[in-house]
């Protein structure tokens, strides 16, 4: 007799992964979208290697973290074991920590003023390092969130090409928690498709099909993996 129980049981990491996953594979389909062309960031902040191991062990390579602090208590190690992994920052970006986030970061989604831009410029040329960068905007205009507001985007954009001569690839938001995400998705998008920039970092655990509908190519999922995180 089956018990009622295993039908209860929580799914593990490695199985939510796969859940997700699927869950992309299937937004991208009914969009006409390529799945191929998203890129499921796993964002593992607030939660130790052990817990990141079954999904790196699973074969994902793709992480966010968002700070650089902690990134570096935990990944070093884990990039040891398992050298292709690719780590992104999704957390703000101070200039005092410019110079190891390039060294231990692959992407940075974060670029958000002048200051930033200037110092990452610098640091990726005298590391030449090869970074995916997104630029993040502000979509809701809130005070107290990072980001270009939406009106000053394409100066910024513009600026970090010529003045700074950053590759920038896409942009980034964080629509406000407490509104619809998809006209934010879709401002972002039309920010991007105006300035040519080819990717689109958005979309967490609640709206990644969504953000999906809306072009995104990086969308960044923590607690549906992970399950609810204690802080941050
Ligand atoms: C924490 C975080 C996420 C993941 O959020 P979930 O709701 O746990 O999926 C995505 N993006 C950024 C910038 C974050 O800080």
């Amino acid at each position: 007799m089956s018990s009622p129980i295993s039908h209860l049981k929580t799914p593990n990491t490695a199985e939510r992964l796969t859940i997700i996953q699927a869950e992309i594979r299937k937004a991208a389909l009914s969009n006409g979208r390529d799945p191929a062309e998203i890129t499921l960031v796993v964002v593992s902040k607030t939660f130790p290697a052990e817990a990141i191991l079954p999904a790196l062990e699973s074969g994902h390579r793709v992480f966010g973290e968002n700070r650089v602090q902690e990134a570096r208590a935990k990944w070093p190690a884990l990039r040891e074991r398992f050298p292709d992994l690719e780590l992104h920052l999704i957390g703000p970006l101070q200039s005092n920590k410019v110079r190891e986030a390039v060294a231990m970061f692959d992407a940075i989604h974060t670029i958000d003023r002048p200051k930033i831009a200037a110092a990452l410029a610098e640091e990726i040329a005298k590391q030449a390092r090869a970074l995916k960068l997104f630029i993040e905007i502000n979509t809701g205009g809130e005070e107290q969130k990072a980001g270009v507001l939406p009106q000053d985007a394409d100066t910024f954009i513009t600026d970090c090409r010529t003045k700074y001569r950053l590759p920038i690839e896409g942009l980034m938001c964080i629509p406000p928690f407490d509104e619809p995400p998809a006209p934010h998705f879709a401002l972002l998008q039309k920010i991007a498709k105006r300035n040519h920039l080819p990717l689109l970092s958005m979309g967490m655990s609640a709206d990644f099909a969504s953000a999906i509908v809306f072009g995104a190519t990086h969308v960044r999922v923590g607690s549906a993996i992970f399950g609810e995180r204690t802080s941050n």
